[in-house]
């Protein structure tokens, strides 16, 4: 059975086709970009790898996932067998307190969705639209959702209660939620299976350094711990997000220097991180700078690089020891510099890296004889998006397959 793994954004949607029978094979993978704007388009990739550019008049969401579906149509028309859609997983940034996993969805769910809008005004909206056009479209197609929260609903009230009055947290939700749950679950599952050792057994660290950054702790297969927060803007420095800051910060910008809420919401969001400290939001760029000698963007990564392991040092306390530290996303991925500047000072547990295997982009990047498990996994958070879907829905091929669930939390 295909299965269509959405990710819909403001102004962009991702997608993916996986045959999900057998070997999860990914047909298509694409984008459909600019949406609303005036040079919008939409690409797509087949199994030959061969990329299809089509500039085309994308004026709304519906516009957008029109085009995808036509496309996949016209692909299976040409024997890609990639129009016949089984199932759609849908990517949806805030599942809330309700969600603790994934769920198949009804009107419901769909109520649920809409009533969590409050808490993720910029990031629930689009997913939401995603899955009514495709309930729309796709009559009688079943369509799953699959939260970034999800996973950290584990988390004891210890970590995610912050020390504010206890009622914004009983009337207004105020908490740690975290996210890029999706990502953290899935590299950690592949970092055991790697290791051959049951995820359960693990105290894991994994670190998702990508344009946004958090870092998440495993303790017997859960998450007990995550830096983001009530919103994807606590926790590490990211590509143009501060990260942590002292909350009196915001206060004095809006107090002291008359900025208004929306200019400070930009600014923390949208100006600061790497880009607030150095003018350069992506990562190869900044590297090479401070190869150059270019002092702010060396300053960049030095504050970059320290956060992460402050976070590092904090989870291993937590944890009360660490056996393994993962990289993912497009900077843990494929910065072997970064990597090796945010474990250096981990010697004193042991933890020992073979800088050639850092180098090759190995699986696993310690010494034989290093007492933790340094690791770079990289992430598949649409991968994960069509086993929820396909594990949720009745399946086509094999009636007896799917497992119907729809359980909320
Ligand atoms: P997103 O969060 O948007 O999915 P990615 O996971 O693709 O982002 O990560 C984007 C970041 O990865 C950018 O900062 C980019 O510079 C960085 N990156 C990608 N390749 C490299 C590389 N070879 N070296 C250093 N950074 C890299």
């Amino acid at each position: 059975m295909n299965v269509l793994a959405l990710n819909s954004g403001s102004s962009s949607i991702k997608f993916q086709l996986f045959d999900m029978g057998g070997g999860e094979r990914l047909l298509v993978k694409g984008i459909a970009d600019k949406i609303g704007l005036e040079d919008s388009f939409l690409r797509s990739e087949g199994l030959d790898g061969r990329q299809d550019l089509r500039p085309m008049a994308l004026a709304d969401h519906r516009a957008a996932l029109k085009a995808i579906i036509d496309m996949l149509h016209s692909r299976d028309r040409a024997g890609e067998a990639a129009g016949r859609i089984g199932g759609v997983g849908h990517r949806v940034v805030h599942g809330g307190e309700r969600f603790g996993e994934s769920v198949l969805i009804d009107n419901g769910v769909m109520d649920a969705l809409r009533q969590l809008v409050e808490l993720a005004p910029l990031h629930n909206p689009p997913s939401i639209l995603g899955i009514e056009i495709c309930r729309e479209m796709l009559p009688g197609v079943p369509n799953v959702a699959v939260f970034d929260t999800a996973i950290h609903q584990t988390m004891p009230p210890k970590a995610y209660l912050y020390g504010l009055p206890l009622y914004l947290y009983r009337k207004h939700g105020i908490r740690k939620y975290g996210f890029h749950g999706t990502s953290h679950a899935y590299v950690a599952k592949e970092a055991a299976r790697h290791l051959g050792r049951p995820l359960e057994e693990l105290k894991m660290i994994t670190c998702h350094l990508g344009n946004g950054c958090s870092i998440t702790a495993f303790e017997r297969g859960r998450s007990i711990d995550t830096s983001m927060g009530f919103t994807p803007l606590e926790g590490l420095v990211m590509g143009t997000r501060s990260g942590d800051v002292d909350p009196a910060v915001p206060l004095y910008l809006t107090k002291d220097l008359a900025m208004s809420p929306d200019e400070v919401d930009d600014l923390l969001n949208q100006e600061s991180g790497l880009k607030g400290l150095c003018g350069e939001r992506d990562m190869r760029d900044i590297e090479a700078q401070a190869r150059q000698g270019r002092a702010a963007a060396q300053t960049a990564i030095d504050v970059f690089v320290y956060r992460i392991q402050k976070y590092i040092g904090a989870y291993t306390a937590v944890l009360g020891g660490v056996d393994v530290i993962v990289f993912t996303a497009g900077i843990g991925e494929n910065s072997p510099y970064i990597r090796r500047e945010v474990l250096r000072p981990f010697g004193y547990l042991g933890l020992r890296i073979d800088e050639r295997r850092n180098q090759e982009g190995q699986t696993v990047f310690s010494c034989a004889d290093s007492a933790v498990f340094a690791m770079r996994v990289p992430t598949n958070e649409e991968l994960v998006i069509a086993r929820d879907t396909c594990n949720l829905i009745p399946c086509k091929e094999d009636p007896t397959a799917g497992r119907r669930a729809g359980r909320g939390k």
